[in-house]
Parts: C-alpha cells; structure tokens; sequence
C-alpha cells in the first residue's frame, strides 16, 4: 500500500543507492499498482522500471474502446501520447542525475502495438522509466516520495483514465485505427494495392519532423478515373484514388510532389494517429519499399533474374559480397522481399540505381546483352506481376520507356494528381522505344530460399550470452555486430528497432538450427509475437518494444555482416 511504501522509504533516507533495490515488488496505492520491476545501480544509471496497473473499475474505459485489437491499439496510442505529454510537464529534477525523471517510450505518427501502454477489456498497463532521486549518490527519501506518491500518481490519472479525456476524443481514436486497418484489409478483394483518401495531407512539416505539413499543403484529389467510393465500419464515407494491382507509373516535374506521394504509400503499410494527415492512405500489409544502398553486404542471394555473367566469372545465384554496389544491392533487396513475401514493390528513381532501372535502345546497341551484366528492371516489372503477382509502383520522372510496361500512370503536377494512362499509352504508340525485351522469364520457379547458419548469427559480446541495444531507429548493435538499418525506410520507431533486436536473439535462440529457412525462422517468430505478444521477446517487461513487419525482420538479418547461408 501507499503507506508501507512511505515506510520504506522513509527507513532509506540518506542511505547509500544500492538499498532502494530493496523497494522492488508492487504497492497497491488504491485506484492502481505500482511496480517497481528494476531498480537502477545508481542515479546516473538507466533509470529504474516501473509497471503501472489500473484494473477497467478505476480506469473505465467502456467496452466499445477496446472492441476489436485495432480499437484498443488505437487509444493505446492516444494514451501514450497524453501519458508523455503529461510526463514532460509534471515531472522534475529531484536531485542528482536522472533524479525525479518520469518518461515514457514517446509514439510517433504511426500507431503500433506497444509494450508502454496496453488496454484491454481488464484495465490498462502501463510502462515507463523513473529516476529515483538522491543527493548525490545518498538516497533522497522525501523526494522519492514526492515522485512515487504525487508525481507518477497525478499523471497516471490524467492520462490512463477514461475520464481524463474528451470521449468523442477516444472515440475518435478507436474508431480511426479500425477504419483504416479495415480499408487496408479490403484492398485485395477490390483489385487494388493502395488507397489515398481524398482530402489527405501528404507533405510532412520537414525531413526530419514528420508531423503534418501546417501551411500550404494542398489536399489530396483523386482524379474521376481511379476514384472510389467506401464506407468505413464507423460509417464514415471516403472517396479517393485506388490503385490497382500491376505496374503504376508516377510521373510529373521535379518538385510536383511525386516523392511525397510515394513515401506516404511506404507508411500506408501503418496506422496512422488522428490528424496526421495519412489516416487514410492505406497500402497492401506486405508493400516493400525497395532501394539502392551501395557497401551493403549481401549474403547467397541469387541476383540472377537482375544480374549475371558478371566479368570476375562470380556465380551471381549465390550472391555474396560485403560491399554491394548500387546495383546488387537493389537487386538483393527486391530478391529478399520476395524471399519473405511481398506483393508490392515501392521504387523511387530518387533513391534506386540507375542501370538497374533502364536501359533504353542506343545503349542496348552499343553494349549488347551479351556483354552487359545486368537486365535491368524495366525487363522484369511485368514478369514479376504476371508470373508471380507482384505489383510495383515506381516514381519516375526520367524515362518515358516506361510507359511500355505500365498498367496505370499517375501524373503530379503542382501536387495534384491526373490519370494519364491514356495519354501515355498513345505517346508509346507515336514514339516506339524500340527496345529489345530480355528474352527470357526467370521467375518462374518458387523464389530461393535461404538456409541461415547459426554459428553465423551471434548475440554474444564478451561474458554476456546476449548482448543487444537499438542505437536510434537506424542504428541495431546484436553482440559484436552493427546492423545499418539507414536504407530500411519502413522501419519507423527506435522501439520497432529494439524489439526486432530482441526478434534476432529470439531467433536465433529458437529456430535457427541450419535447416529451417529464413523465411520460416521469420514466420515463427512472428507467429509467437501473435499468440504470445511482444513480451515474448522480453519476458522480464524492462524493454519498449513496437510492433514490428516480417520484412523488416528479415531486412535487419539480411544485413547482418556475419550473415552466412546455404541454399
Ligand atoms: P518530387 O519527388 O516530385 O521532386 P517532392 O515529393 O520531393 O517532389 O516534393 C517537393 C516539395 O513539395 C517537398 O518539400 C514537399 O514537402 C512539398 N509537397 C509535396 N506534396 C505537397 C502538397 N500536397 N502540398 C504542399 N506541398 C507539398
Ligand atoms: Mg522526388
């Protein structure tokens, strides 16, 4: 209870740090719990672990918040956001070091399952850091209790219960996120890969502040052609642009917003959190974002559909190289999303190779395909929709030769949006491109799939059997290997980072035994997430983790260094 906690803490004034390890277990303070899961070494350490338990008679959250998972991960996000928020104001230095701190993992635009905070039909759980306070390194005890028994109380109750909110507010929350996790479901049975919703805010406020563009941001309109009418489980209508299977073309001027366009379908593959902007551009689950990303490492990825013959006589369908060039590397990345299973590639010409994309007529004829290693994409886009029913959007502004193999093509100008299939279909008419087709279809056989070898994957570092830490979103340290995650651009939360870290551990623990596949080590990992959630990865709760795509899984193992195969 409250008062054994203020009895303990005051038996531990002015003692040495290391007692309040003492103070570990759960106080019953009345409306919640609180648990002490793991307290810091000392106060400039990794603050403490706190859990905070509000069973649903004190929290009240109606039944109708946490209907369906989409509802109850909806106003989980809502939650954590205010929880933060409320952290940021009310908390304050009690001493020295981390002394009197109160935060939580801090959501972004996308809304993911977290392990901070939690709601289901039971209650709400919450979990966040504290810095217990000390005077120096002597325990400070009435700060301490101003932190556990004022601080952490006040913004548990102005953040994790319902009646600290605004109930169209939750409402709107829950009711968003299953909106859009229905119209993402629904895309298939409709024929079509991606939905923007008429009215979307597309521009975000920078390159590095992804909140929605405040001024001058024109608004999302379909043209007539691809519009479509839905009405969402909420009964909310939408009109917007859907985007059928096959290959989608977007072209326009630089700066037309065609990049723009292009990234939010990337995010579509989320939830996006009311008033973002994006809550209704939706993309098929498994939509990979494909780019070049040259000094990667590659490990026995067959490259050969894209590149072979190449002049050091080295077997291109067992790739491996700890140094890719532009080329290999878009190559293995496109053969990897097929390898853990995709049926939508994102491409933007911004960021993709070159001579991996086209290479239009003059140049066929000087460099002819016998000498020339790589066939470039624009030979493989259709077989890979009409033999394996993979679709591809792709930004290009550059070639025209394109419009040989498009099934759609989309035009920005001044970031409004025109169907010009038509148009381009007729320009390719007037204006062959003379090109020669590759020959041949290579992807009709089942996709390549990988052996990992353990012993290649070690969360090991010095004494510790498991040694891993997110460094940023971009950044996964796994034992003594550092994963460079800068290219994965559908990774969107250090937390996802962190938990796909603890995934590779897991893995490896449980089902990388040199026989299993890569994509079957994936899909049980994932499917334990499912049944036994993220704290599966982390059974002891001391870790912020999100809810993370097979894809980017498997994009973090495939650019393990240390990575060996068999195939
Ligand atoms: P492109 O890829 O066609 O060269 P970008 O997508 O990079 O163009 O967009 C260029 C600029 O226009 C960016 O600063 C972007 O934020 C802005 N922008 C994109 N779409 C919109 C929009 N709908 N309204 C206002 N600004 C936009
Ligand atoms: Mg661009």
């Amino acid at each position: 209870t409250a008062e054994e906690l203020r009895r303990r803490l005051a038996r531990l004034d002015g003692r040495g740090y290391k007692a309040y390890k003492s103070l570990q277990g759960a106080y019953d303070l009345g409306d919640f719990v609180l648990h002490l899961v793991h307290v810091q070494g000392d106060p400039f350490a990794t603050p403490s672990r706190v859990h905070v338990w509000i069973p649903q008679r004190h929290a009240g959250f109606p039944e109708w918040s946490c209907r369906s998972e989409a509802r109850a991960v909806g106003v989980a996000h809502l939650l954590a956001r205010t929880f933060t928020e409320k952290a940021r104001r009310i908390s304050r230095p009690r001493g020295s070091g981390h002394s009197g701190l109160i935060e939580m993992d801090r959501p972004g635009q996308e809304v993911l399952p977290r392990t901070a905070v939690r709601l289901t039909a039971e209650g709400v759980e919450a979990r966040f850091a504290v810095g217990l306070p000390a005077h120096g390194r002597r325990i400070a005890a009435d700060e301490a209790r101003a932190l556990l028994l004022e601080d952490v109380p006040r913004i548990v109750r102005e953040s994790l219960r319902f009646a600290a909110y605004d109930p169209e507010t939750v409402r709107t929350f829950a009711e968003v996120n299953e909106d859009a996790t229905w119209l993402r479901a629904q895309l298939p049975a409709w024929g079509l890969v991606a939905f923007v919703a008429d009215g979307a805010c597309l521009p975000r406020r920078s390159g590095v502040d992804e909140r929605p563009l405040e001024t001058g941001a024109v608004p999302f309109a379909s043209p007539p052609s691809l519009r479509r009418e839905v009405v969402l489980p909420s009964g909310r209508r939408l009109t917007g642009m859907g985007i059928p299977a096959g290959v989608t073309l977007i072209v326009g001027g630089g700066y037309h917003g065609k990049s723009t366009l292009l990234r939010a379908l990337e995010r579509g593959v989320y939830n996006h959190e009311p008033g973002d902007g994006r809550e209704f551009v939706v993309t098929v689950p498994d939509a990979v974002k494909v780019r070049a990303e040259d000094g990667r490492s590659v490990a026995g990825v067959d490259l050969s559909p894209f590149i072979r013959n190449l002049p050091s006589g080295i077997d291109t369908r067992t790739f491996s190289t700890a140094n890719a060039s532009g080329s290999t590397s878009q190559a293995a990345a496109i053969q990897e999303a097929l390898e853990v299973g995709t049926s939508l590639l994102l491409i933007d010409e911004d960021t993709a190779a070159t001579n991996f994309m086209v290479r239009d007529r003059r140049m066929q004829r000087l460099v002819p395909g016998a000498q020339e290693p790589i066939t470039p994409f624009i030979d493989r886009v259709r077989q890979l929709y009409e033999t394996r029913g993979v679709s591809t959007i792709l930004v290009v502004g550059s070639s025209g030769d394109f419009f040989d193999v498009a099934d759609t093509v989309i035009k920005l100008h001044e970031y409004r949006v025109e169907d010009v299939t038509e148009a381009a279909r007729e320009i390719a008419r007037q204006l062959p491109s003379e090109r020669m087709p590759a020959p041949d279809n290579p992807f009709q056989g089942p996709p390549v799939r990988r052996v990992p070898d353990p012993t290649s994957v070690s969360p090991q570092k010095g004494k510790r059997a498991t040694y891993v830490r997110a460094r940023g979103r971009e950044m996964l340290q796994l034992g003594m290997a550092v994963i460079d995650l800068r290219a994965v651009e559908q990774l969107v939360h250090v937390a996802q980072t962190r938990a796909i870290g603890q995934a590779l551990a897991y893995a490896r623990r449980r089902y990388m035994d040199g026989r299993r596949t890569l994509p079957e080590i994936i899909a049980a990992v994932l499917a334990d997430i499912e049944r036994q959630g993220l704290d599966v990865l982390d059974p002891g709760g001391l870790l912020d983790l999100a809810g993370f795509r097979a894809q980017e899984l498997a994009a973090a193992l495939n650019r393990l260094r240390t990575l060996r195969v068999r195939v």
